[in-house]
């Protein structure tokens, strides 16, 4: 591999088209999961820096939402057309800073340039209504309108893709946006930026504050009366204290929140198509994705046969560093994550379940200080078998790349388990029975259902949740609801 990404290593604020140190000149150390190296020393945010990028935001928002759709859409496909040019240097450092396998890295870059040609296309189709009126002499008219500066706040496990979700919709509907990106992974939303002033877009559209302090920026986004929107993509907990902080103003609010996938496979599956798409839902970005499947429910007369085939397809699965060929997981982000996955798979065990298969730490990584953190940070794919129901594992948000099958008996029962929890994001059912797609199709509590496929992600298609997982859509033609305000208008002529 020829390292290409090093022009696209910013290490700044990004506030009104400038390059910026914090208030305070702090920085905060950005380092590569995989091997514990130093990237950068990133620019910290302060409050301050916060409030003047929300001031450039709302200065900006003016004149960008009085721009034609056809000029916005046309920058926006500039912008397009320059991250799929640099496709290779910014997966390479999504990769460095994320750990995720290379081949994936390039896979989100795409991911997320897609959402940009979409509403790239879609910011000329914003249209309104003519309502037919109660009485002869009206006119009820529809027209939308950009809600506004919008805040957003991403995580780590997408940085890229998160990111672009956001500011695609939101610069086509005419808003400008500060953005908070995870401190784990500043680099990739950066250079988004810098590619974003490349293309032309205004200074002041987009903002970037980097920040190791994200309650106190946080604070920040949602008190600040100027924000009249907030995106957010994380953990539900994360998320019930921003609702909160946004009631003090009204502010409108899209949360992308925690899932609990459930992974369904009945009786009359192609359970080769069964393995294939829980490989893919389970154990893409080392199983750190919201849609993971995060509970397998197997029926019983072809449980040990779907446990034999998932088995002999996880020992293909190759773990180490992202950018070393043919790996297929990386490191998850954290020692600190590291420990929460293993505390799950000990609680499920403690529980009663058993370890089926787990892949032995086969990598290299004895030689030096730099790898032996990166030992600590790599997670052996595991299967467990026998997970009962009130373990961690099936309860809460795994984030890692274990995969705990529970059999059950009838298509009630099944149905009844998964919706036995507070999350609602994703569900993948694997049948060949039409009528019971249609009953499942109608009552799995769910925000998005793959039939028969563990990929469901596109930026055709509205992304989001229900229940605890969130609320609002991203991508599709709901994607852009969000970010408008409908205006109704009442003419009345005589
Ligand atoms: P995760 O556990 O996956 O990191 P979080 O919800 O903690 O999920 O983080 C998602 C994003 O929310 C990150 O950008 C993080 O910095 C930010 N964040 C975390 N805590 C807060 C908070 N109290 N207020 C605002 N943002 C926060």
């Amino acid at each position: 591999m020829i390292a290409v990404y090093s022009s696209f290593i910013k290490n700044k604020l990004f506030i009104d088209g400038d390059w910026c140190s914090s208030a305070d000149e702090k920085t905060f150390a950005v380092m590569n999961p995989a091997t514990g190296e130093l990237i950068a020393q990133v620019a910290d945010a302060t409050p301050a820096d916060a409030t003047r990028a929300i001031n450039a935001a709302a200065r900006a928002q003016i004149t960008w939402a009085e721009k034609t759709a056809s000029e916005r859409s046309r920058l926006l496909r500039c912008w397009f057309d320059l991250v799929m040019q640099n496709q290779e240097s910014l997966a390479q450092l999504l990769t460095l800073e994320q750990g995720k396998p290379l081949a994936e890295a390039r896979g989100e870059i795409a991911y997320g340039a897609s959402y940009i040609e979409w509403f790239a296309e879609e910011a000329k189709r914003i249209y309104g209504d003519v309502i037919p009126p109660l009485a002869n002499n009206q006119r009820i008219l529809v027209t939308k309108q950009p809600v506004g500066v919008v805040a957003t706040i991403t995580p780590w496990n997408f940085p890229n893709a998160m990111l672009a979700r956001k500011l695609a919709p939101a610069l086509a509907a005419g808003c400008t946006v500060i953005a908070k990106p995870a401190a784990e992974t500043p680099l990739s939303a950066l250079a988004l930026a810098q590619l974003a002033l490349e293309a032309g877009i205004p200074a002041g559209v987009i903002n970037i504050v980097p920040s190791s302090q994200a309650q106190a920026i946080g604070e920040v986004f949602t008190s600040n009366i100027l924000v009249r929107k907030l995106s957010f993509t994380g953990s539900t907990a994360v998320g019930k204290k921003l609702i909160a902080q946004c009631a003090a103003d009204v502010k409108r609010i899209t949360l992308e929140l925690g899932g609990n996938a459930p992974f369904i496979v009945f009786e009359d599956a192609d359970l080769d198509a069964a393995v294939t798409g829980a490989i893919a839902s389970k154990f893409r970005n080392a199983g750190q994705t919201c849609v993971c499947a995060n509970r397998f429910y197997i029926h019983q007369s072809i449980y040990d046969a779907f446990c034999q085939k998932l088995t002999a397809a996880m020992q293909t699965l190759k773990l180490g560093n992202g950018f070393t060929d043919e790996v297929t997981i990386g490191p998850l982000i954290s020692l600190r994550a590291k420990e929460k996955v293993q505390s799950f798979v000990d609680d499920a065990v403690q529980r009663g379940a058993r370890i089926a298969y787990q892949a032995a730490i086969q990598t290299p990584f004895q030689t030096s200080a730099a790898e032996s953190f990166a030992q600590g940070n790599f997670f052996p794919p595991a299967l467990l078998v026998d997970v009962p129901q009130d373990a961690r594992l099936v309860c809460e948000e795994i984030f890692g790349p274990v995969a705990g099958l529970i059999r059950f008996a009838t298509e009630e029962q099944v149905i009844q388990l998964a919706n036995a929890s507070e999350y609602g994001l994703a569900a993948y059912v694997y049948t060949r029975d039409a009528n019971r797609i249609k009953r499942l199709s109608e009552q799995l509590q769910t925000g998005m259902l793959g039939i028969n496929t563990g990929l469901l992600s596109n930026a055709a298609a509205p992304f989001g949740g229900i229940k605890q997982s969130g609320w609002g859509r991203e991508g599709s033609r709901y994607g852009l609801d969000d970010y408008l305000n409908i205006k109704y208008l009442c003419e009345a002529f005589s």
